[in-house]
């Protein structure tokens, strides 16, 4: 696990965050209440970040800051009094962030913004400027902010990483670069990829009132003028990926079905109508199957909902652990599954789900009274092309029945 160092000798204040730190979030949280314990601290394991005051017994003058950012600690300062004497002299320092520790206010900030520092490692961000020295700071600064960086100096290399790198979540763009300036840049990338999966930020000192007009409705998401505090810098980063991240988890909850995780109809409908016309012009095999939950009343019956809804999520888990990323495998309704094997032989697709039909037989679950849960799954399986997806997911549903008909626990194929 993950671990965070809180240096402050006020220990009630220390304790209220150490254990603020470790129940809301899932890290291993020291706490030192001196400069001394701290460094023994630092020596004995890699933090992910340090909270610190600036003012402890031994080192009265926030000396503990610069001996962290020596031993290459990410540092939040933990403060008593923020005005701008204080501000600037600090955001001078390689720190992430302060906070004003004057109440559970702002213990609660320094909860989010860890999530969103810890959050941010899963994020890549794309630098283009061609000024050197300007790209490093830029580096620099989203490092220290955990994210994942690549830096280029050309828009023409941007979009050359864009097409080979599928996760960037951010292009942040010069406005002045030989070639291709930043906004023919933002144009060229907005024809492949929307607003709602990657977040472009224009940053300039030639940014006037026309120019960021324009770059915004080029499809840039915000711009940042030079010169910038580092604080505006970070928040305003912060806040594009956020709502990325907030696009993302509505997208995913309507595509996805509420009790197993998996996808639902309407994805599968989505996702398949394109796949099924693609796959029929380049002459590609894949199978449909439709797959049902044996005598599922009867679980529910005799070992009650709860237990009849865990049987419906370990049916899906085995599906989903035993097909490939490609795959689509869904949730239609009760205990009724549809799965998609793209790009296989028949032959393979209908050994994969004998292997399924197999792992699920030889699975047990447990009820909530303890007694022993054992079920079985019937198959019906598609694999000549029907002449739409519809009438290709009916013939499953046929051959779903025909299983049930011959005694179920098996698979019918056409
Ligand atoms: P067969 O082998 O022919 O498929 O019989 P079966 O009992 O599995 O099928 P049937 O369609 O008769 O019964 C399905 C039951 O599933 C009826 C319904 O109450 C229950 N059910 C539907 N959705 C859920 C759910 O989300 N959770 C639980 N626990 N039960 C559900
Ligand atoms: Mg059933
Ligand atoms: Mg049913």
């Amino acid at each position: 696990m993950e671990r965070i160092l809180v240096v402050e000798d006020n220990k009630t204040l220390a304790k209220l965050i150490s254990k603020k730190l470790s129940t809301e979030l899932d890290f291993e949280v020291d706490v030192a209440y001196n400069m001394s314990e701290a460094k023994l601290f630092f020596k004995r394991y890699k933090y992910f970040l340090a909270l610190l005051d600036l003012n402890l017994p031994d080192a009265p003058d926030g000396e503990i800051v610069d001996y962290a950012i020596e031993h290459k600690n990410r540092v939040i300062i933990l403060s008593a009094k923020v005005d701008k004497d204080f501000r600037n002299n600090m955001l001078k320092k390689n720190i992430i962030d302060y906070v004003n520790k004057s109440g559970a206010h702002d213990v609660n900030y320094i909860i989010q913004m860890i999530t969103r520092l810890h959050k941010n490692q899963n994020h890549t961000i794309l630098i283009v400027d061609d000024s050197m020295v300007f790209r490093k700071q830029l580096q620099n600064m989203l490092e220290n902010m955990f994210y994942n960086v690549i830096a280029v100096a050309h828009g023409e290399e941007a979009i050359g990483i864009l097409h080979t790198n599928q996760n960037i979540s951010l292009v942040l763009t010069d406005y002045n670069m030989p070639v291709m300036n930043g906004l023919e840049l933002t144009s060229e990338i907005r024809k492949t990829y929307n607003k709602n999966d990657l977040s472009i930020i224009a940053i300039s000192s030639s940014l006037d009132d026309d120019t960021t007009a324009l770059f915004l409705k080029n499809g840039a998401n915000d711009y940042i003028k030079k010169p910038f505090s580092k604080e505006e810098f970070s928040c305003r980063i912060n806040n594009s990926i956020e709502a990325l991240e907030n696009i993302h988890a509505i997208t995913n909850h309507a595509s996805r079905d509420f009790l197993t995780g998996l996808y639902n109809r309407r994805y599968f409908f989505t996702d398949m109508q394109s796949y099924f016309e693609k796959a029929i012009k380049e002459n590609e095999n894949f199978a449909i199957a439709m797959i049902d939950i044996d005598n599922f009343k009867k679980i529910n019956d005799t070992y009650g909902h709860e237990s009849g809804d865990k049987t419906i999520n370990s049916v899906a888990n085995i599906l989903r652990a035993n097909t490939s990323q490609n795959d689509i495998v869904s949730r239609f309704g009760s205990e009724e599954f549809c799965v998609a094997l793209k790009n296989v032989s028949s032959d393979k697709a209908l050994e994969i789900f004998e292997k399924l039909r197999e792992k699920v037989q030889n699975s047990v679950l447990t009820s909530t009274r303890g007694e022993e849960i054992r079920f079985t799954i019937s198959i019906g399986v598609a694999i000549n092309y029907e002449d739409t997806l519809e009438e290709s997911i009916n013939q499953a549903d046929m051959l779903l029945y025909e299983a049930k008909q011959n005694g179920r626990n098996r698979i019918v194929h056409n």
